[in-house]
C-alpha cells in the first residue's frame, strides 16, 4: 500500500510526542515530517525527517506542501503560534489537504485564583501600568516589546536564552533559566524577586504551570493572556484522538477510482 506523508508543524513537546507515537503505531504506512522554526536552535531526536526554519509564509507552506506530496498537515505549534497557525490553515485548504490543530488543553482558574483576564498582548500591558506592581514577566521574547511603553514598574523577565541586545524596557531584571520548572523553584523566585503580579499567556500544559500553582499559593494576582482562536479548522486536545484520526486518513481511499464504463 503506498504510503501517506503527514506534516506536523512543531515546536512543542506535544509535536514531537505525537511524531514518536504516530511512528510507533504506523511504521512505514506513514512518512511523517516534523518542521521547526527554528527559533530556540533546539531540535529534539525524532525518527522521522526534520525540517528547520520558516516556509516563506502562507504560498511558501502551499509550496512545500505540494513539493513534498503531503497528505495530512498537523499544526502541533504552541496555542500562542497564531502566525503560522493561520497559514497552515490557508495552505492547507489551497492545497486540498486534510488538517487539524493538535493542541493542549488551556489552564481553569481555580476558587482562589486570582486570575485577571485578558484577550490580548495590549490588554496585558494596560494592566501591567495600571496596577503599578513589581511584575514577572514569562512570555517570550518576541512579545516583550510591547511592554517597552510602560512606565514606572518593575519588570522581572524571564528568558530561555540571553538576549542578543539589552532589552528596551524602562526597569527590569533578567532571569535566564529553560522550562520544565517545579512548584519549589517558583515559589523561591517568587520570594526571592519579591513578585506582586505575574503575566502568563494560557499556554496549558505542565511544562510552565508551575508559576501558576506558586502563584495560587502565595496569593498573587495572575494578568492571564487568553488564547488566540482559529475559527476554521478542527481542534483535538488528545493524543490517542489524533492518532485514530491519522487512522481513518490512512484507511480512506488515495484518490476516488473512476467508475467502469461497460
Ligand atoms: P508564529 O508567530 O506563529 O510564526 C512566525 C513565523 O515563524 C511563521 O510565519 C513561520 O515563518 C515560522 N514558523 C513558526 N512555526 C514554524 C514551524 N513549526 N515550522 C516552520 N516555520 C515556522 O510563531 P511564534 O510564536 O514565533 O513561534 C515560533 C515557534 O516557537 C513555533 O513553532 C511555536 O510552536 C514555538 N513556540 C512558540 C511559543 C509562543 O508563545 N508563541 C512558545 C513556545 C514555543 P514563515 O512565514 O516564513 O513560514
Amino acid at each position: 500500500m503506498p504510503h501517506k506523508h503527514l506534516l506536523i508543524l512543531g515546536g512543542t513537546g506535544e509535536a514531537a510526542e505525537l511524531a514518536r507515537r504516530a511512528y510507533q503505531v504506523f511504521g512505514t504506512d506513514l512518512k511523517i515530517t516534523v518542521s521547526y522554526a527554528g527559533v530556540t536552535g533546539h531540535q529534539p531526536d525524532l525518527p522521522c525527517v526534520v525540517r528547520v526554519g520558516g516556509f516563506g509564509g502562507e504560498d511558501g507552506l502551499a509550496h512545500f506542501i505540494e513539493h513534498e506530496k503531503i497528505d495530512l498537515l498537523i499544526d502541533a505549534t504552541h496555542p500562542f503560534a497564531h502566525q503560522i497557525s493561520l497559514h497552515a490553515f490557508k495552505a492547507a485548504e489551497k492545497c486540498k489537504c486534510q488538517a487539524l490543530i493538535y493542541n493542549r488543553p488551556a489552564w481553569n482558574a481555580e476558587k482562589s485564583d486570582q486570575w485577571i483576564m485578558v484577550k490580548s498582548l495590549q490588554g496585558a500591558v494596560q494592566k501591567v501600568q495600571d496596577l503599578g506592581l513589581k511584575c514577572f514577566l514569562t512570555i517570550g521574547i518576541k512579545e516583550l516589546a510591547a511592554f517597552e511603553t510602560v512606565k514606572n514598574v518593575p519588570l522581572v523577565v524571564r528568558l530561555i536564552n540571553e538576549p542578543d541586545h539589552p532589552l528596551k524596557l524602562e526597569n527590569y531584571e533578567l532571569v535566564l533559566s529553560r522550562p520544565p520548572y517545579d512548584l519549589a523553584q517558583e515559589r523561591t523566585l517568587l520570594e526571592e524577586h519579591h513578585i506582586e503580579v505575574i503575566v502568563s499567556k494560557n499556554s496549558g500544559g505542565a511544562q510552565t504551570f508551575a508559576k501558576i500553582e506558586a502563584a495560587r499559593h502565595k496569593r498573587i494576582p495572575v494578568i492571564m493572556i487568553e488564547r488566540p482562536v482559529l475559527q476554521d479548522l478542527a481542534v483535538l486536545e488528545n493524543l490517542d484522538e489524533v492518532l485514530d484520526w491519522i487512522k481513518g486518513q490512512l484507511v480512506a481511499p488515495l484518490f476516488t477510482p473512476e467508475p467502469l464504463v461497460n
